[in-house]
């Protein structure tokens, strides 16, 4: 069977020339006569690919010298427990965006240290949008201001970041890191599950401002604590070693490919491309505020569930699979990220509009 374009919002795509690079090492990585999934992650081999995976995303995000870059395990779900047992250090109280599914599950467990204020939300409208922030709303003495700046399921981006001060602004990028160029110093933490941007489930990557690390609520257990993986430079114990040999070729890929800004204008191209024709169209739809709109997840829908069925299971005969829109929400959503080819989106317009052609009202 030949590859498919695949629009699952993850674990998602990867480029195909690393997983080609990463076939030809499978066996033997070069210079060390086994597999990089064989190796002791206190060897020099591995720690050669750890630290030039680190040095590629210092370099990918213009990561200033005052971060850390760790590699956990857990998933982006684990930082939603990291992030207020190693931030609350003084006032117990967070302010928090409530942006969707992936703040919904994020609130409740910082709830279970502290205070949480929700300061705007897009509840109202299905989460359809990012609110408008008011600086006035937001609390001084928090420890930390929460946002998921790309919701992955309901398709919404911050296209401005807030100005918190002193307030360090912490962000769940899980599902737009390296998409489009950031200013990490505007963030006190960021993190991100690789599954979308950065290679293969198993590993996470946390950015954090040096002065964040080392308050920890004495509670925290030792794994939890972002000071045990900075003090052991992500090897504390037994890191997920082939999860981030993959993420060193994909950083290596977007270095080769010009970097995050070349990527980014991939990205617009791509995502332009599929909303220029859901505008256009008289069958589908996008329920996401135009303002709001995400460079890499894009949910649609015509408002039949039987037609948006018959349009999932045609298109997946046709090599354009995981179209699926996540079980809370339904419809369709492709998720478009860095390594969908800009054909993929185009095979995928192609054959929307064949679809609405062959299906109109
Ligand atoms: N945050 C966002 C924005 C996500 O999209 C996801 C996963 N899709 C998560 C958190 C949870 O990530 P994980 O499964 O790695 O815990």
């Amino acid at each position: 069977m030949a590859r498919v374009y695949n629009f699952s919002a993850g674990p998602a795509c990867l480029p195909e020339p690393v997983l080609k690079k990463a076939a030809s090492e499978l066996v033997e990585y070069p210079q060390a006569g086994m597999s990089v999934m064989e190796m002791s992650h206190r060897s020099k081999a591995f720690e050669g690919i750890i630290t030039r995976a680190e040095q590629l995303l210092r370099e990918l995000m213009n990561i200033p010298d005052n971060y850390h870059v760790l590699f956990l395990q857990g998933g982006a779900s684990l930082q939603f427990s990291m992030v207020p047992l190693n931030l609350f250090g003084k006032s117990k109280k967070a302010d928090f965006v409530h942006t969707g599914e992936w703040t919904k599950k994020a609130i409740p467990e910082s709830k279970r240290y502290g205070t949480v204020n929700i300061i705007a939300s897009s509840e109202d409208k299905k989460f359809s949008y990012i609110p408008k922030l008011d600086k006035n709303t937001f609390n001084p003495d928090a420890d930390f201001f929460y946002i998921c700046s790309n919701n992955t399921i309901e398709g919404t981006r911050y296209h401005t970041y807030p100005d918190t001060g002193e307030v360090p602004l912490v962000a769940d990028m899980s599902s737009h890191i390296l998409s489009e160029v950031i200013d990490v110093s505007k963030f006190g933490v960021i993190f991100a599950g690789a599954q979308k941007n950065i290679g293969p489930a198993g590993v996470t990557v946390v950015i954090i401002r040096n002065d964040l690390v080392g308050s920890a609520l004495d509670i925290t257990p030792t794994m939890l604590n972002y000071a045990t993986h900075v003090k052991d430079k992500s090897l504390f114990n037994t890191p997920p070693t082939y999860s981030i040999y993959m993420a060193m070729l994909v950083f290596e890929w977007l270095k080769d490919l010009g970097g995050v800004a070349a990527m980014e204008s991939i990205n617009r191209t791509k995502a332009n491309l599929l909303y220029g024709f859901l505008d256009s169209s008289d069958l589908f739809k996008s329920p996401v505020s135009k303002e709001d709109r995400s460079l890499m997840n894009v949910p649609f829908v015509t408002g039949n569930d039987e037609l948006d069925k018959k349009f999932i299971a045609e298109a997946g005969k046709q090599g354009l699979v995981q179209l699926s829109g996540h079980r809370s929400v339904g419809g369709m959503r492709a998720s478009i990220y860095n390594a969908m080819p800009l054909e993929g989106v185009q095979k995928l317009v192609d054959f929307m509009k064949q679809f609405e052609m062959e299906n109109k009202k």
